[in-house]
Protein backbone atom coordinates (compact mmCIF):
# COMPACT_ATOMS: atom_id res chain seq x y z
CA UNK A 1 0.00 0.00 0.00
CA UNK A 2 1.92 2.77 -1.06
CA UNK A 3 5.63 4.04 -0.18
CA UNK A 4 5.89 6.32 1.75
CA UNK A 5 7.13 5.36 5.18
CA UNK A 6 6.89 7.76 8.37
CA UNK A 7 10.31 8.07 10.05
CA UNK A 8 12.48 8.65 6.96
CA UNK A 9 12.12 12.33 7.23
CA UNK A 10 12.44 14.33 10.48
CA UNK A 11 12.84 17.75 9.25
CA UNK A 12 13.83 20.19 12.13
CA UNK A 13 10.61 19.38 14.78
CA UNK A 14 11.50 19.23 18.31
CA UNK A 15 9.18 16.18 19.71
CA UNK A 16 7.71 17.64 22.81
CA UNK A 17 9.30 15.37 25.87
CA UNK A 18 5.88 13.20 26.75
CA UNK A 19 6.47 11.70 23.30
CA UNK A 20 9.83 11.08 23.23
CA UNK A 21 9.48 7.35 23.71
CA UNK A 22 7.07 7.09 21.24
CA UNK A 23 8.70 9.09 18.16
CA UNK A 24 12.02 6.98 19.09
CA UNK A 25 10.27 3.92 17.53
CA UNK A 26 12.23 3.61 14.19
CA UNK A 27 8.45 3.42 12.54
CA UNK A 28 7.13 7.12 14.04
CA UNK A 29 10.27 9.06 14.44
CA UNK A 30 9.90 12.55 14.58
CA UNK A 31 8.61 13.08 11.69
CA UNK A 32 5.81 10.89 12.30
CA UNK A 33 5.07 12.15 15.54
CA UNK A 34 4.62 15.76 13.77
CA UNK A 35 2.26 14.20 11.54
CA UNK A 36 0.03 12.79 14.76
CA UNK A 37 -0.11 16.18 15.96
CA UNK A 38 -1.38 17.43 12.68
CA UNK A 39 -4.37 14.78 12.84
CA UNK A 40 -7.70 14.64 13.28
CA UNK A 41 -9.47 11.45 14.37
CA UNK A 42 -13.39 10.99 15.42
CA UNK A 43 -13.79 8.30 17.96
CA UNK A 44 -17.72 7.05 17.66
CA UNK A 45 -18.87 5.72 20.70
CA UNK A 46 -17.13 6.25 24.04
CA UNK A 47 -18.11 3.16 26.06
CA UNK A 48 -15.24 -0.04 26.46
CA UNK A 49 -13.46 -0.02 23.23
CA UNK A 50 -13.99 3.91 22.65
CA UNK A 51 -12.48 5.01 26.29
CA UNK A 52 -9.57 3.14 26.27
CA UNK A 53 -9.26 4.20 22.57
CA UNK A 54 -9.38 8.05 23.17
CA UNK A 55 -6.69 7.72 26.16
CA UNK A 56 -4.08 5.87 24.01
CA UNK A 57 -4.72 8.08 21.17
CA UNK A 58 -4.89 11.04 23.58
CA UNK A 59 -1.30 10.02 24.96
CA UNK A 60 0.15 9.64 21.47
CA UNK A 61 -0.25 12.83 20.56
CA UNK A 62 -3.51 12.86 17.92
CA UNK A 63 -3.49 17.12 17.90
CA UNK A 64 -8.03 16.85 17.22
CA UNK A 65 -9.89 14.28 19.02
CA UNK A 66 -13.87 14.34 18.08
CA UNK A 67 -15.69 12.21 20.67
CA UNK A 68 -19.56 11.23 20.15
CA UNK A 69 -21.45 9.65 22.53
CA UNK A 70 -25.23 9.60 24.01
CA UNK A 71 -25.07 7.42 27.31
CA UNK A 72 -23.90 8.23 30.54
CA UNK A 73 -21.69 6.45 32.79
CA UNK A 74 -23.09 3.65 35.27
CA UNK A 75 -21.22 1.65 37.48
CA UNK A 76 -21.84 -1.61 35.42
CA UNK A 77 -18.90 0.38 33.37
CA UNK A 78 -15.93 0.85 35.62
CA UNK A 79 -14.66 -2.47 34.87
CA UNK A 80 -13.60 -1.54 31.67
CA UNK A 81 -14.43 1.83 30.83
CA UNK A 82 -11.44 3.65 31.64
CA UNK A 83 -12.12 7.01 31.46
CA UNK A 84 -14.42 6.68 33.97
CA UNK A 85 -14.60 7.07 37.88
CA UNK A 86 -16.50 6.04 40.29
CA UNK A 87 -17.83 10.29 40.43
CA UNK A 88 -18.67 10.11 37.38
CA UNK A 89 -20.87 7.02 37.78
CA UNK A 90 -22.44 7.80 40.85
CA UNK A 91 -23.70 11.40 38.93
CA UNK A 92 -24.94 9.64 35.68
CA UNK A 93 -22.26 12.28 33.96
CA UNK A 94 -22.65 11.98 29.97
CA UNK A 95 -19.83 10.13 28.96
CA UNK A 96 -18.57 12.13 26.14
CA UNK A 97 -18.50 15.22 28.85
CA UNK A 98 -16.28 13.46 31.06
CA UNK A 99 -14.40 11.75 28.85
CA UNK A 100 -13.60 15.02 27.97
CA UNK A 101 -12.93 16.26 31.04
CA UNK A 102 -10.20 13.51 31.64
CA UNK A 103 -8.17 13.93 28.86
CA UNK A 104 -7.90 17.35 29.21
CA UNK A 105 -6.28 16.14 32.26
CA UNK A 106 -4.03 13.77 30.37
CA UNK A 107 -3.05 16.23 27.35
CA UNK A 108 -4.01 19.71 27.54
CA UNK A 109 -1.85 20.18 24.58
CA UNK A 110 -4.43 18.76 22.29
CA UNK A 111 -8.10 19.83 21.19
CA UNK A 112 -10.65 17.85 22.54
CA UNK A 113 -14.03 18.15 20.75
CA UNK A 114 -17.13 16.55 22.74
CA UNK A 115 -20.69 15.63 21.22
CA UNK A 116 -23.53 14.20 23.60
CA UNK A 117 -25.35 12.57 20.60
CA UNK A 118 -26.41 9.08 19.30
CA UNK A 119 -24.83 8.18 15.75
CA UNK A 120 -27.72 8.26 12.81
CA UNK A 121 -28.31 8.58 9.15
CA UNK A 122 -29.33 12.54 9.78
CA UNK A 123 -26.14 13.69 11.59
CA UNK A 124 -23.01 11.04 11.04
CA UNK A 125 -21.42 13.39 8.04
CA UNK A 126 -21.64 16.25 10.65
CA UNK A 127 -19.44 13.90 13.14
CA UNK A 128 -17.08 12.70 10.04
CA UNK A 129 -16.46 15.77 8.46
CA UNK A 130 -12.79 16.53 8.37
CA UNK A 131 -11.47 13.19 10.02
CA UNK A 132 -8.51 11.77 8.83
CA UNK A 133 -9.60 8.21 10.13
CA UNK A 134 -12.38 7.14 12.05
CA UNK A 135 -12.23 4.92 15.35
CA UNK A 136 -15.08 2.42 15.68
CA UNK A 137 -16.29 2.19 19.66
CA UNK A 138 -19.87 1.55 18.52
CA UNK A 139 -21.40 -1.64 19.77
CA UNK A 140 -24.25 -2.69 17.17
CA UNK A 141 -24.78 -3.64 13.32
CA UNK A 142 -26.53 -1.27 11.95
CA UNK A 143 -24.32 1.71 12.74
CA UNK A 144 -21.46 0.01 11.84
CA UNK A 145 -23.12 -0.16 8.66
CA UNK A 146 -24.04 3.33 8.65
CA UNK A 147 -20.36 4.29 9.37
CA UNK A 148 -19.17 1.83 6.55
CA UNK A 149 -21.48 3.22 3.86
CA UNK A 150 -20.65 7.05 4.51
CA UNK A 151 -16.94 6.36 5.28
CA UNK A 152 -16.82 4.55 1.64
CA UNK A 153 -18.65 7.92 0.31
CA UNK A 154 -16.53 10.14 1.51
CA UNK A 155 -13.50 8.65 1.59
CA UNK A 156 -12.30 8.32 4.92
CA UNK A 157 -10.93 5.43 6.19
CA UNK A 158 -12.15 3.63 9.35
CA UNK A 159 -11.29 0.79 11.80
CA UNK A 160 -13.88 -1.49 12.70
CA UNK A 161 -13.76 -3.13 15.98
CA UNK A 162 -15.96 -5.43 18.27
CA UNK A 163 -15.73 -7.47 21.23
CA UNK A 164 -17.97 -9.58 23.41
CA UNK A 165 -16.31 -11.83 26.31
CA UNK A 166 -12.99 -12.86 25.88
CA UNK A 167 -13.22 -12.41 21.68
CA UNK A 168 -12.89 -9.90 19.21
CA UNK A 169 -12.49 -8.40 15.91
CA UNK A 170 -10.73 -5.61 14.06
CA UNK A 171 -10.45 -4.75 10.47
CA UNK A 172 -8.48 -1.56 8.92
CA UNK A 173 -10.88 -0.24 6.14
CA UNK A 174 -9.51 2.32 3.66
CA UNK A 175 -11.77 3.26 1.11
CA UNK A 176 -10.37 2.82 -2.64
CA UNK A 177 -7.67 0.22 -1.07
CA UNK A 178 -8.59 -2.39 1.33
CA UNK A 179 -12.10 -4.58 1.37
CA UNK A 180 -15.12 -2.55 3.21
CA UNK A 181 -17.23 -3.80 6.19
CA UNK A 182 -20.01 -4.67 4.00
CA UNK A 183 -17.33 -7.15 1.83
CA UNK A 184 -16.26 -8.52 5.38
CA UNK A 185 -19.55 -8.63 7.09
CA UNK A 186 -22.27 -9.01 3.89
CA UNK A 187 -25.28 -11.41 3.43
CA UNK A 188 -23.30 -13.92 2.19
CA UNK A 189 -21.17 -13.61 5.43
CA UNK A 190 -21.31 -16.48 8.39
CA UNK A 191 -19.65 -13.67 10.80
CA UNK A 192 -22.71 -12.35 11.85
CA UNK A 193 -23.10 -14.50 15.13
CA UNK A 194 -20.63 -12.16 17.31
CA UNK A 195 -23.51 -9.38 16.80
CA UNK A 196 -26.13 -11.49 18.98
CA UNK A 197 -23.33 -11.40 21.41
CA UNK A 198 -23.08 -8.89 23.76
CA UNK A 199 -20.99 -7.75 27.35
CA UNK A 200 -24.54 -7.52 28.58
CA UNK A 201 -25.20 -11.14 27.79
CA UNK A 202 -21.89 -12.96 27.91
CA UNK A 203 -20.09 -11.15 29.57
CA UNK A 204 -16.56 -9.21 28.65
CA UNK A 205 -12.91 -9.36 30.13
CA UNK A 206 -11.66 -5.67 30.31
CA UNK A 207 -8.47 -7.49 28.59
CA UNK A 208 -10.17 -8.28 25.56
CA UNK A 209 -11.59 -4.22 25.33
CA UNK A 210 -7.86 -3.88 25.53
CA UNK A 211 -6.94 -5.93 23.26
CA UNK A 212 -9.68 -4.76 20.36
CA UNK A 213 -8.82 -1.35 21.33
CA UNK A 214 -5.00 -1.61 20.74
CA UNK A 215 -5.40 -3.36 17.47
CA UNK A 216 -7.72 -0.60 16.31
CA UNK A 217 -5.66 2.45 17.40
CA UNK A 218 -2.14 0.42 16.25
CA UNK A 219 -3.70 0.31 12.82
CA UNK A 220 -4.83 3.68 12.58
CA UNK A 221 -1.24 5.56 13.82
CA UNK A 222 0.12 3.01 11.33
CA UNK A 223 -2.09 5.03 8.66
CA UNK A 224 -1.47 8.41 10.35
CA UNK A 225 2.20 8.24 10.41
CA UNK A 226 2.52 7.26 6.73
CA UNK A 227 3.12 3.41 7.25
CA UNK A 228 0.89 2.03 4.56
CA UNK A 229 2.38 -0.68 3.67
CA UNK A 230 2.86 -2.14 7.81
CA UNK A 231 -1.78 -1.68 7.98
CA UNK A 232 -3.30 -5.11 8.15
CA UNK A 233 -5.56 -6.54 5.17
CA UNK A 234 -8.42 -8.72 6.66
CA UNK A 235 -10.45 -9.22 9.43
CA UNK A 236 -8.33 -9.51 12.68
CA UNK A 237 -9.79 -12.36 14.97
CA UNK A 238 -8.64 -13.42 18.62
CA UNK A 239 -9.20 -14.45 22.11
CA UNK A 240 -7.65 -13.71 25.34
CA UNK A 241 -8.51 -16.51 26.96
CA UNK A 242 -7.23 -19.23 24.29
CA UNK A 243 -4.90 -16.85 23.14
CA UNK A 244 -5.47 -17.43 19.47
CA UNK A 245 -4.79 -14.50 16.75
CA UNK A 246 -5.75 -15.04 12.87
CA UNK A 247 -6.44 -12.81 9.94
CA UNK A 248 -9.05 -13.96 7.41
CA UNK A 249 -8.38 -12.40 4.22
CA UNK A 250 -11.59 -11.99 2.27
CA UNK A 251 -12.37 -14.88 -0.25
CA UNK A 252 -11.52 -13.73 -3.72
CA UNK A 253 -14.81 -15.53 -5.18
CA UNK A 254 -15.26 -14.81 -8.91
CA UNK A 255 -17.87 -12.94 -9.52
CA UNK A 256 -17.97 -11.01 -6.31
CA UNK A 257 -18.76 -7.34 -6.78
CA UNK A 258 -19.52 -5.30 -3.15
CA UNK A 259 -22.43 -2.94 -3.75
CA UNK A 260 -21.06 -0.78 -1.53
CA UNK A 261 -17.52 0.13 -2.37
CA UNK A 262 -17.28 -1.71 -5.52
CA UNK A 263 -14.22 -4.20 -4.80
CA UNK A 264 -14.51 -7.51 -6.02
CA UNK A 265 -13.38 -10.20 -8.86
CA UNK A 266 -14.04 -10.46 -12.25
ZN1 LIG B 1 -17.19 -3.53 0.12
Amino acid sequence: MGTFEGNKKSGTFKVPLRYDRQALFYHIGAYGQKKLLESRVTILGCGGLGSVSANSLARAGIGNLRLVDKDVVDFSNLGRQVLYDEIDASKNRPKALAAGQKLRMINSEINIEVHEADINPGNIKKFLRGSDIIIDGTDNLETRLLINETCIKEKIPWVYGSVAASYGMAAAIIPGITPCFYCIFGPESTQHNIYSESSSNVGILNTAVNVVSSIQCAEAIKYLTGNFKAITEGLIIFDIWELSLDIIAVSNKKGYRCPICSYGFD
